[in-house]
């Protein structure tokens, strides 16, 4: 059996698959104290009933591999190092995962490792969309986009695969409390809305999306970077200008600031499609994924709306054709919904790097 995790600084994500890549058990422990990981690895594996001895291997969900951690692969020493290096990037991720990783190293040891990382998908778009117009000093400091969801967006491109193949031009949306968009031609990440961090692009449940660098000075200068961070990260996006993070409760509201934060988020959205279809060179699917892509039938409607222009259109009282295909016949831009299915790619990464080698 193989054991994904999915570690963060006071919680973690455990989930086990049998070799056919078929789910056997989940579990979750938050509240975990500093050093606590191992314990709470455990717990999460009494609970899920698996016993260490019962691994093959355990993979890891790392955030950010930077510019050198583009496909997944079994964690050794170096590897390690460059996780380690990519803490700069994602100062609250990677040490987590970092923490799992050791954690399980200590509780069952000389078990293999691996790691996906939620970077690694966007390594295919092109240095034109990935370079920031700065000084050559800066740039070499590792300021670009990388982009994130990676793991969300390649688990869509199989699942698509292997229910036939991947339309040409996906537009791809990943909607949930963090949300971004990825332009995927040929099955392969072009463009993307997150940049440097998973702060830009669309509007989110308390991320403020894209903004001008110099209204950030601005809101820097006034209650300096840790402050500026925190609104920016945690204060802003739909909880600011909805008073909820949670969609369900913006639409049940009913207030007029309820109804401007959806919106914004639905204006963002359809803006932000619109610059991925121009990478793309125009549109042939779209796919929603997430807790609002996958249930937020409304918010899904708007969007499409927001898009006729290229093509795209769904009636709500359409046919659903089941969980996976909410296909309009009507539509030349086929509409698709995929549960989203980070674990599962980390699995099969890590089953397929095993096979490899
Ligand atoms: P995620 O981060 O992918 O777990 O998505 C979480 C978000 O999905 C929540 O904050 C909600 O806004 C949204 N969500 C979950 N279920 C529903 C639903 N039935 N209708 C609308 N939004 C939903």
């Amino acid at each position: 059996m193989l054991l994904v995790i999915n570690a963060g600084s006071s919680s973690v994500k455990l989930a086990v698959f049998d070799p056919a890549l078929a789910e056997v058990a989940r579990a979750q422990v938050s509240g975990i104290a500093p050093g606590g990981h191992a314990a709470a690895l455990a717990e999460g594996l009494a609970e899920a009933g698996v016993a260490p001895g019962d691994l093959t291997a355990v993979a890891h969900r790392v955030v950010h591999g930077g510019a050198s951690l583009v496909a997944p692969c079994r964690i050794d020493g170096p590897v390690l190092a460059a996780i380690e290096a990519c803490v700069p990037l994602a100062p609250l991720h990677n040490p987590a995962n970092l923490t799992g990783i050791r954690a399980m190293a200590a509780l069952a040891p000389g078990l293999a490792q691996f790691a996906s990382f939620d970077t690694a998908f966007h390594a295919t778009n092109p240095e034109v969309a990935v370079s920031y117009a700065l000084p050559p000093a800066e740039r070499q400091r590792g300021l670009r986009r990388y982009g994130f969801h990676g793991l969300s967006y390649a688990a869509l491109v199989r699942l698509l695969s292997a229910r036939g193949k991947v339309p040409r031009r996906l537009l791809a949306c990943h909607l949930g409390n963090g949300a971004s968009l990825c332009a995927i031609l040929d099955g392969r990440s072009a463009a993307t809305t997150m940049g440097y961090s998973p702060l830009d692009g669309l509007t989110m449940g308390t991320r403020a999306g894209s903004m001008d660098g110099n209204a950030v000075l601005h809101l820097a200068a006034v209650h300096g970077i840790e402050g500026a961070a925190r609104i920016l990260n945690r204060e802003s996006g739909l909880l600011a200008l909805g008073g909820s993070n949670d969609m369900r409760m913006l639409h049940a509201a009913g207030t007029a600031e309820a109804d401007f934060a959806l919106d914004h988020f639905r204006y963002w959205a359809v803006r932000h499609a619109g610059s991925m279809i121009a990478a793309m060179g125009g549109l042939d699917a779209v796919v929603f994924t997430g807790g609002i892509g996958e249930n937020d039938a409304v918010m899904r409607a708007d969007i499409l709306d927001g898009l006729h222009w290229a093509g795209a259109q769904y009636d709500a009282g359409a046919n659903r054709a089941n969980a996976f295909s909410i296909h309009d016949p009507s539509s030349r831009v086929e509409v698709l919904i995929v549960p989203a299915g980070e674990e599962r790619q980390i699995a099969a990464e890590a089953q397929a790097v095993m096979a490899g080698e």
